[in-house]
């Protein structure tokens, strides 16, 4: 572990491993002298004692290592600072007593000459909504200023451990890894570890990379040690290593748009439905560093292109959020997929859509086409003229957000496909149907909510094909989305 360290710590501005001191908004962590991000923090010690100590970092400076881990389920939940108990963290912390997933990871920092830890379940009070609402929003920040990442990948839940002993013993015909880093009055730290197999993935297939929390922890991080179940591997923004010191690329995910986070960010699970936004500031405020645009609910104004989703595998036991508005992917459990290739649509006199927030951010302006059709039973679209009169043809195809039914609908065309050859991406919404046109256009379906004039909800997405006559459709109106 040392030698990755030292090999990600020996760079020149010019080297790979550079990347690694730099936040994803291009600023450089100064990380033996910048305070901790965080209120509190895990003392280890710099003695190899028997106890630990919960910290206020008030102006505390240093390298510190940061924990992702599963909480599992309830029986096995971590250890927990609650306001009943913390008098008792803050006067010091049997090792022992701990969750073993913890002893494991204050052994490791220990062993690395790290002083600091930061924990979520000992240094955010647990049964203290404002000090939670707080500290989980500084969360992006922790993970990404801290020197290491420590990540219990093979582990579900705390009682497990980073060296998975327990679950090894079982089914391991060698002995399990042996750790032993806590030799007084010693530098030297012997670790034996099983050698793992040839793979460098980082925890792409772990219980933790699955969870929604970890997602931003992941992303902002700048160094990850993996404590995998086939052996240990090691990832930062340069390059990623296993125990034989096999190499590989790492793909750079700070160049990834915003809606190809959101996708990955969909593909994890979430406990509390509610966290859904939550778990994701910490990245989307990173990210709102580098680019001047308005941020609400998940979506960035100057990207129509984050309206665009469409859900293509719904999310059991989840209800969906109803108190934010339709048009946010967050609104809506399932994995997302978003139009790709999508630019706006260039009318006749040249100008495209535009968007607005009002309501603080909860209601969307639009001006953009917005045209009547009907839905017939197999989703097929017809546009209707402005007197009523539609044509006879289909020309369009619709997906619904739900299992509702519409037969009479609104439409906004809000963007097209540059590239009509990116046909794989629509093809479960077309169900296997091509386009009639050259081009398509993707659109938003959209239902008028009574007794509010211009006002309408998200009901779906779909496509229409260009026809000659398109452009009579793609004139603009100003309405609201809700
Ligand atoms: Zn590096």
């Amino acid at each position: 572990m040392k030698m990755w360290i030292s090999n990600c710590l020996e760079c020149t501005d010019d080297k790979p491993h550079s990347r690694c001191r730099d936040t994803l908004a291009h600023s450089v962590v100064n990380e033996e002298d910048s305070p901790i991000p965080a209120e509190r923090i895990i003392d280890v010690g710099l003695d190899d004692t028997d106890n630990v100590r919960l910290a206020l970092t008030n102006d505390t400076r240093g390298r510190y290592c940061a924990l992702s881990h599963c909480w599992g389920p309830v029986d096995k939940r971590p250890t927990c600072v609650t306001r009943a108990n913390e008098d008792s963290f803050f006067a010091g912390i049997e090792v022992g007593g701990l969750s073993r997933t913890f002893q494991d990871a204050i052994l490791v920092t220990r062993g690395l000459g790290i002083r600091y830890l930061w924990i979520d379940s000992l240094c955010i009070v647990q049964d203290d909504v404002a000090h939670w609402r707080q500290e989980s929003a500084r969360m992006g920040s922790i993970y990404e200023n801290a020197f290491l990442r420590i990540a219990a990948s093979g582990a579900t839940n705390s009682t497990e451990g980073l060296f998975q002993r327990n679950l090894d013993r079982k089914t391991s015909e060698k002995r399990p890894p042996t750790i032993d880093l806590r030799q007084k009055n010693s530098k030297q730290a012997l670790i034996h570890f099983r050698a793992a197999r040839e793979n460098t993935n980082g925890d792409h297939i772990s219980p933790l990379a699955r969870r929604a929390w970890v997602f931003q922890e992941s992303r902002l991080s700048r160094r990850t040690i993996f404590f995998n179940r086939p052996g240990i591997t090691w990832e930062c923004r340069a390059c990623r290593m296993n125990e034989r010191n096999h190499t590989d690329t790492v793909p750079r995910s700070q160049m990834y748009s915003w809606t190809k986070h959101v996708e990955d960010y969909s593909d994890c699970v979430l406990t509390y439905e509610s966290d859904r936004l939550i778990a994701l500031e910490g990245l989307a405020s990173e990210l709102g560093k580098l680019r001047p645009d308005t941020y609400h609910l998940g979506t960035w104004l100057g990207d129509v292109s984050g309206l665009m989703w469409r859900i293509v595998e719904p999310e059991v036991g989840m209800r969906g959020l109803p108190d934010l508005p339709s048009w946010t992917w967050a609104s809506r459990p399932g994995r997302k997929r978003f139009a790709t290739g999508f630019g706006p649509i260039k009318r006749a006199d040249g100008t495209t859509s535009t968007i607005s927030f009002q309501d603080n951010g909860r209601t969307l302006i639009l001006e953009a086409s917005l045209t009547e059709c009907i839905v017939t039973d197999d989703r097929f679209v017809n546009l209707l003229r402005a007197d009523g009169k539609g044509g006879t043809t289909p020309t369009g195809l619709v997906r619904f957000d739900d299992a509702s039914d519409y037969q009479r609908l609104h439409c906004s065309m809000l963007g097209t496909d540059w590239n009509s050859a990116l046909i794989s991406q629509p093809n479960d919404i077309l169900r296997g149907d091509t386009p009639k046109g050259e081009n398509y256009y993707w659109a938003l379906f959209l239902q008028p909510i009574e007794n509010r004039q211009d006002h309408y909800r998200r009901v779906g997405i779909g496509l229409i094909w260009s026809t000659p006559d398109i452009e009579d459709y793609l004139e603009k109106q100003t309405f609201h989305l809700v």
